[in-house]
């Protein structure tokens, strides 16, 4: 199996093949598919037993989608958002992140400092910008809080984040800096299923919201793997240069 471009999350592919992956992190479930000419490896984040965010394991993913020859990585995640309505887009363009039990690198025993001044690659940011437009969605661009879960955050919890980010969410950390360790373009598309810190959070309504959007979602991505340069130019692919102790 090979594949130019992985796609972690939930997302409409008409047929593809289930494969399995196997990484010294242990083993990924995922689908091999073409998309818009090209091919791609897609994998839900969450397996088939749905693990909760701070279970998920994202050096699996990562290197799953490595090991496939993926050099691009898009992400999908949900978000409440405290910038933008239910059912908009945001395509971060910075992170902060409040998890807690995590593992958070590939480099336990070794001083590797990966540079994060432009964690998200540009060209895929762009892709995915262009994409939303031209589905008729203007994405918005902000900073993504990940907070641990896997409650939701309280009151006062979300009058903090609001100083710091725009959206919250619980699935977009470490995956970015994991894919920055292994030298990968990553980039993330946010569908706001909820306003943070609007009352009691309805996850029949976060659910709905969701399935609205999938036909979008869908077409999004394809739009975005048809318009992600076959060649990398952004500064991605050079994140190990120097960055050793
Ligand atoms: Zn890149």
């Amino acid at each position: 199996m090979r594949a130019d471009i992985a796609i972690i999350g939930r997302i409409l592919t008409h047929g593809g093949e289930r494969v399995e992956v196997s990484t010294p992190y242990g083993n990924v479930r995922a689908i091999s598919s073409r998309i818009s000419g090209r091919d791609v490896i897609v994998i839900p984040r969450h397996g088939d037993s749905h693990l909760p965010p701070h279970r998920v394991n994202y050096r699996a993913i990562i290197c799953a989608a490595a090991s496939a020859g993926a050099v691009r990585i898009i992400a999908i995640n949900t978000v409440g958002s405290m910038i933008s309505p239910p059912g908009s887009f945001v395509i971060p363009k910075d992170f902060i992140e409040f998890t807690k039990s995590r593992v958070s690198t590939f480099y336990e025993d070794r001083a590797v400092h990966v540079d994060m001044s432009e964690p998200y690659c540009p060209e895929i940011r762009t892709a995915l910008i262009e994409s939303c437009r031209a589905e008729g969605h203007e994405p918005y661009e902000g900073v993504y809080v990940c907070t641990e879960g896997p409650h939701l955050e309280t009151h006062a919890q979300i009058r903090m984040l609001r100083s710091f980010g725009d959206v919250v969410g619980m699935t977009g950390y470490p995956e970015v800096v994991l894919a920055k360790e292994r030298a990968l373009c990553y980039a993330s598309i946010c569908l706001v299923t909820n306003t943070a810190g609007d009352g009691q959070v309805d996850l029949s309504q976060i659910m709905s919201v969701e399935s609205k959007a999938r036909g979008d979602l869908a077409r999004i991505i394809e739009g975005t793997v048809s318009r992600i340069p076959g060649r990398r130019s952004c500064r991605c692919c050079r994140a190990l240069e120097n960055a050793e102790l």
